[in-house]
């Protein structure tokens, strides 16, 4: 079997330990058609078909990360509680577990002090914190990097707070003269870095971005619900560790556990540096706050009901593998990096072959070459298809062609994208895959 099943076995295991907790409550069982479930639960099955093997090292397409088996099993095992982290009333156990995984967090990134919680995702995660920016700043501008997430510009709508756009650069990161010009002309209340963009995981030059505070007044957002983690990993260049090692100075920062932290999905978490931002939460609840004087999280988020599991879930991923420089988390980071780093040099060796600049983190940007950018769209599209029909799935990603013609000066500038491929090497086990994924693609552009 491909599919793992040792934390069903684990499972099954510890539900009695689970089950104990409430043994002085009195015995009662609720009705349960166990054949019925069992044919409902085979559709499920086929249904589930009818998806890409994310799980598996042939998958080197979208960012999709499988979840790990203890996460998995933590997930489930909270549901037969099912906690709500909304108010101490809904889950004491599972609050107490979001709390230390928020601080393990906060102090990942060198913070002494925070306010913080999980989130459904890194878009609620980025909602909660523009929206704290425009509490701070009502009247002022956001500005991201044209390679940011399109969700800034999105919720900044949302919040109706004004929204503009800096420059990348051929390399994807922000444009560090674009940016000092638009805050010269001021009314930038927040400016969002992003380390690791989501397209080719490039990383924003914080540190020099927060020079800037000496001269202009900004907030500093941080987006690194993909690439938070890599500050973990040890083979990051020294350039890019200097961009890393600055988190400690800004304002906000969003991770998504279900990105690169082993989750599966409903797990993002929002940071502030500034605790006295709860604030800007405040709020009262007729039905809510009652069995505590403690914090309830829901008194410092905008959502209300949110999975206490998912909370266990990344707790118990955090025992199994804590986050220290240099463990087995880690380790497993810069695997991810490393076989991005393989792949990229493979193809940049490689005559057919156009490549983007050597990856920052774990994803490579590609494509068959071709002499002009429609070309290169097509034949990137077509190989993208006989590497399927292979098994082998990658991912497509359109590249303003005007950033590309440094890089592939032969290419005639037909159009104004050029499709590419795409692949984030998530799978720490796709270090020992490289050779056989680009072996594929050899044989399928080839033939071509
Ligand atoms: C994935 C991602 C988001 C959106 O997060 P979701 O968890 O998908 O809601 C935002 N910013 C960046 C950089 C991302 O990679």
């Amino acid at each position: 079997m491909l599919l793992e099943d040792a934390s069903l076995k684990a499972l099954l295991n510890t539900l009695p330990e689970l089950d104990r907790g409430f043994a002085d409550l009195p015995s009662f069982e609720a009705p349960l058609d166990a054949d019925r479930l069992l044919a409902v639960l085979q559709q499920v099955a086929g249904r589930m078909h009818d998806n890409y093997p994310y799980f598996h090292p042939f998958y080197a397409g979208q960012m999709l990360k499988p979840p790990h088996p203890i996460a998995r099993a933590a997930y489930m095992l909270a549901t037969w509680i099912n906690p709500n982290n909304h108010a101490l009333d809904g889950g004491r156990a599972s609050s107490a577990m979001e709390k230390e995984v928020t601080a393990a967090l906060a102090t990942l990134f060198g913070w002494k002090q925070h306010l913080g919680h999980l989130t459904s995702g890194g878009t609620v995660a980025n909602l909660e914190a523009l929206y704290i920016a425009g509490q701070i700043h009502p009247d002022k501008k956001i500005v991201a990097s044209e390679q940011a997430h399109y969700t800034h510009e999105r919720i900044s709508g949302v919040l109706k707070l004004p929204f503009g756009k800096v420059a990348a650069n051929s390399t994807g990161k922000m444009d560090l003269e674009d940016l000092e010009a638009q805050l010269r002309e001021g009314n930038i209340g927040t400016v969002v870095v992003t380390l690791g963009t989501t397209g080719v995981g490039s990383v924003d030059p914080l540190a020099d971005i927060l020079l800037l505070q000496k001269h202009y007044d900004f907030r500093i957002h941080v987006d690194a619900a993909y690439g938070g983690y890599f500050t973990l990993a040890g083979n990051l260049t020294p350039e890019i560790r200097r961009h890393y090692a600055a988190l400690n100075q800004v304002d906000s920062l969003v991770i998504d556990p279900h990105k690169h932290g082993l989750q599966p999905y409903g797990c993002g978490c929002v940071l502030f540096r500034d605790p006295s931002v709860g604030k800007y939460y405040n709020h009262d609840s007729p039905y809510t706050y009652f069995t505590s004087h403690e914090l309830h999280l829901g008194e410092i988020s905008l959502e209300c009901s949110r999975a206490g599991a998912a909370a266990v879930a990344l707790w118990a991923t955090m025992q199994y593998f804590p986050l220290e420089y240099g463990g087995e988390f880690a380790r497993d980071l810069a695997r991810c990096r490393q076989a991005a780093l393989d792949f990229h040099a493979r193809l940049a060796a490689d005559a057919r072959f156009l490549t983007f600049y050597p990856p920052e983190l774990d994803i490579l940007v590609y494509a068959p070459k071709a002499p002009r950018a429609s070309a290169i769209s097509q034949r990137s599209q077509e190989l993208f298809d006989r590497a399927a029909a292979r098994n082998l799935h990658l991912a497509l990603f359109k590249y303003p062609t005007q950033h590309l013609t440094t890089l592939w000066p032969e290419m005639e500038p037909d159009e104004p994208y050029v499709t590419c491929l795409r692949s984030v090497m998530m799978r720490p086990e796709q270090v020992d895959w490289v050779e056989a994924i680009y072996g594929i693609l050899v044989e399928e552009v080839s033939v071509q």
